[in-house]
Parts: structure tokens; sequence; C-alpha cells
């Protein structure tokens, strides 16, 4: 993804005063290969428009989405559709993207039907064998959403995105609404099918300890914009922008072995709307170490050379790294 940008025509006075909404502002990101990519951000971030927009679910704006070499960001619905074997998503609610009319087997099937895979045998057959790789046993095809809990609606539409063997799966806070101990095994088996399977995983979520859990690199995004990407131990442990830190000095620490910062950074107000034009650093009203010119001049995504570890701040030394506001310089 290059130079992703997505407005939305706001409707409400401010929008009309301000221009439209800037829900994404110029995201870049790659995905590897079998990789798990963690996209972090507070609701209001603009994580999930990234996400619809690498699926294609919506248009970009402007920017350039390459899937497996090809540029999808101006590609046809119709052209899209056999690429539509490549990607797939998987929603927070699962209540409400499975048909309550459908049974089970029917539902995981569905992708397959879709596509033309097969005769009714050869694709009943596949989708008992996606339920049975998700955990459940054949008599599950026959039931209907409405009879499930939650976990098991959600391992349902882990089945129904992965019987396809897609190359990418976009999951947006799949287990966001689920008790945290079903968060768990859900987690462990969306690791062991990409272990399995190969895919590519755009995982979004507003929870550290998911992100953390889950991830292979982490994406942090703050109003539409990523200010920081490094491989998950390198986040951890050296979190270099101002947001990234408060972020994970706000979290509670369930190890006491970890490295992480001490210090608990409480940034003052709220995230600003995001039909807020903000000059300068998007972060800036809200920054404990912001200088002038952070008031004017937008810092590029770049900085830390150790690591690939890109950080847009302009007080990062590509030397010697960023700020550290958990150390007392919190204004
Ligand atoms: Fe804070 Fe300035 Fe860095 Fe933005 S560029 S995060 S305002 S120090
Ligand atoms: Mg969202």
């Amino acid at each position: 993804v290059r130079g992703l940008v997505k407005h939305y025509p706001g409707r409400s006075r401010a929008a009309r005063r301000n221009g439209p909404i800037r829900a994404v502002d110029g995201v870049d990101l790659r995905i590897g290969r079998g990789e798990v990519l963690g996209l972090v951000g507070e609701s209001g971030s603009g994580k999930s428009t990234v996400g619809k927009c690498v699926a294609r679910l919506t248009d970009p704006t402007e920017g350039r989405i390459e899937l497996l070499g090809r540029d999808i960001s101006t590609i046809n619905r119709r052209a899209m559709r056999p690429l539509r074997r490549d990607v797939h998503v998987v929603f927070q609610d699962a209540y409400s993207s499975l048909d309550p009319r459908m049974k089970i087997g029917d539902i995981v099937g569905g992708p397959l039907r879709q596509h033309g895979e097969g005769d009714a045998a050869q694709r009943r057959r596949r989708a008992l064998d996606m339920l049975e790789r998700v955990g459940f046993r054949a008599r599950m095809a026959t039931r209907f959403p409405h009879e499930l809990s939650g976990g098991q609606r959600q391992r349902v539409a882990l089945a129904r995105a992965l019987v396809m063997a897609p190359r990418l799966v976009v999951a947006d806070e799949p287990v966001s609404a689920l008790d945290v101990s079903v968060q768990a095994s859900i987690l462990n088996l969306l690791l062991d099918l990409q272990a399995d399977m190969g895919f590519s995983c755009l995982f979004i979520t507003h929870d550290l300890s998911v992100v953390e859990f889950i991830s292979d690199r982490i994406a942090v995004m703050y109003l539409g914009r990523i200010v920081e990407t490094a491989t998950r131990e390198e986040l951890f442990a050296h979190p270099q922008h101002p947001y990234t830190q408060a972020l994970l000095s706000a979290a509670p620490v369930p190890d006491p072995r970890t490295t992480r910062a001490a210090g608990r950074v409480v940034l003052r107000g709220d995230l600003p709307s995001q039909a807020t034009r903000i000059p300068g650093c998007p972060f800036h009203p809200r920054c404990p170490v912001a200088v002038d010119r952070c008031r004017t001049e937008v810092p590029p995504l770049a900085g830390v050379t150790r690591a690939d570890h890109p950080v847009s701040c302009h007080l990062v030394d590509p030397a010697t790294g960023g700020p550290d506001i958990t150390q007392g310089r919190n204004g």
C-alpha cells in the first residue's frame, strides 16, 4: 500500500467548513507473505478504513494498492471478482455477517459456490473439512447461527474466510466482542491456521495485548496516518513515537519481567475528530514534548535506522532514537 488516502464527504457543519473527513491520510504499508501485520490505533484512527481499502470493499481516494504484484487500486468490481479468491475479511461482529436463515455448512461453503468451485458434493466436503479445521464436528454444518455462542460464530466466520485458501486475510477487530478467555482460543486458532495455510494477515485492533500476541510486525495508526512501524519485539522494547510510548505506558503489563517503560503517561484531550484539520504533526495538540516546528511541519515517516523501524516524529534522531516521554518529561 503506497500513499493511501480515503476521504469521505462530510455532512456536518464542521465538515462543510473544514472539507472532507480524512479517514486515511497517506498510509504506506507492506505485508509480507505469511506475515501477520498488526494495525493498532484508537477507534477513529482510520484503521478499519485501511482494511476496507486493502480488501477493496471501498474505493481509495488516492494511492496504490498492490496484491501479489497486481495493482488493484483502480480495478473495477468485475475485474476484482477473480481476485476475491485471494482476499477475505473477518469482521468484529460475526452475528451480523452470518445470514441467520442459512445453515452453517452452507455459510462456510458460500464462497466456493460464488466462485463456482467443484460440484455440490465437493463443496460440501470442503466446507466440512474447513469446519473441522476450526474445531467443529460434522453435525455443526446443519445448525443455524443463532444456536451458536459468540466464539463459535467467530470460528464459523473464520472457516468461511479461509475455505478458499486466500493469500490475505483482513481481520478487523475479530475478537473484540468476545470474552477474554474466548479471545485467546480464537487467536491461537488463527495463528495455527496461519502457520498451516501460510496466508498473510492484516490484523486490525485497538487492543495492545491482542496486537502483541498476534503480530509479527506492528504499525501504529493515529488520525489517518501511520506514526511508527516495527517488529513486535522492537516496538514493545523500544517504542520511539511519543504516541506509541503513551499507549504502551497506559497498557497493563501482564508480565513483570518485561522491559516495558515504567512511567505512565496520560495524554491530554481525546482523539480529535477526523474532520479537524491539524497543521504540522497530527499528534502535536496532545504531545507532551512538542516543539515549535511540530505545529507547522509534518514529520516524515523516517527516522530510526536501527532494525527497520520508521517513526514519524521530528524529535527522533536516526542514530539515537526518539524522546522518552515516560521519563518525567510529561508536560
Ligand atoms: Fe510530538 Fe513533535 Fe514528535 Fe509530533 S513531531 S510526536 S508533536 S515531538
Ligand atoms: Mg474500526
